[in-house]
């Protein structure tokens, strides 16, 4: 009852969350990467990280499996943020919400013309909420990954996905035309692990709001 769970996911959250926790005072006995383990403990007893896919990771805290979680802001917009509180921004896995398209693609006379534009991403929810708002009609195909793809084999004029050195999109010759949002990754809480094990749950979320500002400005 006493012990917290913290939903994290591997790669770039993970590897970016984990200076935060030891500024926590929390270290994983295991290393994820070599460890085959879902549930790693930690050194303070009591304390574990689970390890979920990221889309994952607010569906856990909103139902309580975990009590905290780490999450990007294009994540918790697609997941919605029901039964979730975001009390941190944690300034980390910083990118940006980008369309892209095929180079030498006239994205501004299609979208000047009001031409049917086909887009395909991940993040249908805010393609959706972004092109609504630019008053454009563009049909929406949602894909699950390799999006870059999509421009390349016809599948659609334009990609929404996320951006970060840019070397993706260059590899694949492709171009950003617009950028959405800028995005990091947010430290939720389940409101009843917030309520029932204060105690824990807000020296913790304070420790790492702490930790945060500082990794942010290094970043
Ligand atoms: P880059 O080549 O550095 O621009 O990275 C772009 C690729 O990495 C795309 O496939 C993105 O979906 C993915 N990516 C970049 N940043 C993030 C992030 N913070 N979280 C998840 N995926 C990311």
């Amino acid at each position: 009852m006493n012990g917290i769970t913290i939903a994290l996911s591997k790669g770039r959250i993970f590897e970016e969350t984990l200076p935060l926790l030891a500024a926590a005072g929390i270290v994983p006995a295991e290393d994820p990467e070599t460890s085959r383990k879902l549930i790693l403990p930690t050194n303070r007893p009591g304390v574990s990280l689970v390890l979920v896919r990221a889309s994952d990771v607010p569906t856990y805290v909103q139902w309580g499996a975990a009590d905290l979680g780490v999450a990007g802001k294009d994540v918790l917009l697609e997941h919605g943020g029901e039964g979730l509180y975001q009390p941190v921004d944690l300034g980390i896995a910083r990118c940006r919400m980008a369309v892209a398209t095929k180079r030498g693609y006239d994205w501004a006379g299609n979208v000047q013309r009001g031409a049917r534009i086909r887009v395909a991403t991940k993040y249908v929810t805010i393609a959706r909420e972004f092109f609504a708002g630019k008053g454009m009609h563009v049909d929406l195909i949602k894909l699950y990954g390799s999006m870059e793809l999509a421009p390349l084999s016809g599948l659609a004029d334009a990609i929404v996905d996320l951006v970060s050195t840019g070397n993706t999109l260059k590899a694949n010759d492709l171009v950003e035309v617009e950028t959405i949002m800028p995005i990091t990754s947010r430290l939720i809480a389940n409101p009843g692990s917030l309520k029932l094990k204060r105690d824990v749950v807000k020296p913790l979320v304070d420790a790492l709001a702490a930790a945060a500002p500082a990794m942010a400005a290094a970043t």
